[in-house]
């Protein structure tokens, strides 16, 4: 925990890491340990499909955010080239997922398939999730931009980093944002091995609890409305695509000036929800 010149307290956290629980070489407890012993306040330990809620070291400072990765490869697999994520989520009664519950997968044929066969549930049951390693899955902007409701992409990944020296994945952020599709990044280890542990990280402002945590990480998310003063539906095909859009609560079209109007009045009326 640091405070800063206002007073304000930032715990320290990691919210994708490996065990022995799927394909990591340290057991949860040893993974514990290292973090509590490198200043961590929180910790996901998200093993692959296998969903985690568990904090095996009585007593320890950490903060264990539940969680897991799922992942699903892009059909038909030729290469590396697939979707994954990492899921975080309450605690036990609003978290439907159960202690060491195991996701199957199968391939899907593309973003929006992955968003409607695996994404949307999550989402539908109160996951934040965060799309990984962009360079290491084969994936550029064109394979998951438009996938819609993740919290952050990592923009930095020790693991892929120190393995394969992958992922720094900043330009994949910078065509995002281009196109207006507003989306957090985060730094992970992703780590497997002792010596991955413990490199990239986030800090939130918050209190150091479950709900305070996640809260925090999704307050960050900034409501927008879009507004097109004609209405784009009834012009040209290309006007009708907007990448914006896909990051906005609300979109106004063909008002005129009024559509302004009318957007600030919207986000009036939802920020007071
Ligand atoms: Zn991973």
């Amino acid at each position: 925990m640091y405070i800063d010149s206002n007073g304000d307290r930032w715990y320290k956290g990691n919210l994708h890491t490996h065990t022995t629980r799927s394909d990591g070489r340290t057991t949860p407890e040893e993974t514990i340990r290292q973090h509590a012993e490198n200043g961590y306040d929180f910790l996901a330990i998200t093993d692959h499909r296998n969903y985690n809620f568990a904090n095996p070291v009585p007593g320890s400072r950490l903060t264990i955010i539940p969680g897991m990765e799922f992942d699903a490869h892009i059909a038909p697999r030729r290469r590396i080239h697939c979707f994954h994520t990492v899921w975080i989520g309450p605690e036990k009664p609003e978290n439907p997922y159960d202690q060491d519950q195991v996701f199957e997968r199968e391939d899907v044929k593309d973003q929006f398939d992955f968003q409607e066969k695996y994404l949307n549930d999550a989402h539908k049951n109160k996951q934040l999730t965060i799309y990984c390693h962009p360079q290491w899955s084969g994936t550029t902007y064109r394979d998951f931009g438009v996938l819609k409701g993740n919290m952050a992409m990592e923009l930095w990944n020790s693991g892929c980093a120190i393995e394969d020296g992958v992922d720094t994945n900043a330009l994949y952020w910078d065509d995002m944002l281009d196109k207006g599709h507003r989306i957090w990044g985060v730094a992970t280890d992703d780590g497997h091995q002792m010596y991955q542990h413990c490199k990239g990280w986030v800090m939130v402002n918050s209190e150091n609890n479950v709900s305070a945590i996640l809260d925090a990480l999704k307050a960050v998310g900034i409501p927008a409305v879009e507004v097109h003063i004609s209405d784009v539906d009834a012009r040209e095909p290309f006007r009708q695509i907007s990448y914006a859009g896909m990051a906005c609560i609300h979109t106004i079209k063909g008002q005129g000036l009024d559509g302004y109007r009318q957007a600030i009045l919207y986000l009036k009326a939802y920020l007071n929800n």
